[in-house]
């Protein structure tokens, strides 16, 4: 994504300014990003399935899917493709215009890389972008990936980098910074964010915005989650993030990021309509659609049709047109069967 407004080297001091500005003033200047780089009434949608669920050797605190942890997930091994297919379809009929697959792997085995790269065709053929986050990809994985199809690949830096080592033991930064190089010089587009709630500090929030805007592309796509306290794992009493300030990290990384999509992920459930306009305002412009969890909720279908009629936001279309005649009438009686895991991804 290279821009001549795309500024690569923010520092700390003038990313704390913006963060510190007074509200009024910091949304103001994140709708004016914003309205320069998108349309501000609509938003992007895309549908998250979890392919394998569980039994993950990493220690990330806050996942209910790391088997260090006594959590009650029901573990699945890999979904057999025509479920995938299926599922795929249905997101599609309701609005979906990519379809994310994720898998509970440390990293990618050459027997599961045939297996996703099999998935990834079939879901493109029915002209979805796709999407995978499978944890770590070698370079030779990445380009195999990229081969099929792969339009986005998912893997989120979590937190700044100091306070990652409180989080994940099993796995360095480092590890999570070359797997995004691989999946750029691929050239397959980059989705990464991180999770706030996890016992960090503002700065943190701060520090790992600068280390996303500063990439030398900067991602596409910017999912920022609100943790989701999963009982048994490490993070289930963290204090809630302070609202207020989960919306300046919003407009913080629009501003940062003009082009990237800002996606409000997991944790939307325990935002209610006020706030979630707030993150519009404030730059978000792309969430995760689907109320069947697997290990936590989601907003309900039909409560979010009655967020975006309300506020007059409509969905885009693969060519990113607005999709007037299904963006806010996406028939919830065919959402029943999606089996979709929207995890702290
Ligand atoms: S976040 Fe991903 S890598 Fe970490 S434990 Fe959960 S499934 Fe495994």
């Amino acid at each position: 994504m290279k821009n001549k407004d795309i500024k690569n080297n923010w520092t700390i001091d003038a990313l704390q300014e913006i963060y510190d500005l007074p509200f009024n003033d910091l949304l103001w200047k994140a709708q004016e990003i914003h309205r320069k780089h998108h349309d501000a009434n609509k938003i992007q949608i895309s549908t998250l399935m979890s392919i394998k669920t569980g039994g993950c050797p990493e220690d990330c605190k806050y996942c209910s899917q790391s088997i260090r942890y006594d959590t009650d997930i029901n573990l699945e091994k890999t979904l057999p493709l025509v479920d995938i297919i299926n599922q795929a379809q249905q997101a599609k009929k309701n609005g979906a215009s990519r379809f994310c697959m994720g898998a509970a792997w440390r990293n990618l085995t050459q027997r599961n890389l045939e297996k996703v790269k099999e998935m990834v065709r079939e879901v493109k053929a029915l002209g979805l972008e796709t999407c995978v986050t499978l944890g770590m990809l070698t370079d030779s994985q990445a380009k195999e990936l990229k081969n099929v199809g792969l339009d986005y690949y998912n893997h989120n830096l979590d937190t700044s980098e100091e306070y990652y080592k409180e989080v994940v033991t099993t796995r360095t930064y480092q590890d999570r910074l070359d797997t995004l190089q691989h999946v750029r010089d691929a050239g397959v587009k980059v989705c990464s964010g991180g999770i706030l709630g996890l016992g960090e500090e503002n700065i943190d929030r701060i520090k790992l915005i600068q280390v996303l805007a500063n990439l030398e592309t900067q991602p596409e796509s910017v999912p920022i989650n609100r943790l989701v306290r999963v009982e048994g794992t490490p993070y289930y009493e963290n204090n809630d993030v302070d609202e207020f300030d989960f919306i300046r990290v919003i407009a913080l990384a629009r501003i940062a990021m003009p082009k990237s999509y800002v996606r409000l992920s997991a944790g939307r459930d325990t935002m209610n309509d006020h706030m979630q306009s707030l993150c519009f305002l404030a730059g978000a412009n792309s969430i995760f659609y689907g109320e069947e969890l697997l290990t936590t909720k989601n907003s309900t279908i039909k409560h979010d049709q009655d967020l975006l009629r309300k506020l007059k936001i409509k969905t885009m279309s693969l060519d990113n047109s607005s999709n007037d005649s299904e963006d806010i009438n996406i028939k919830e009686s065919k959402l029943e069967n999606i089996n979709i895991a929207i995890k702290n991804i």
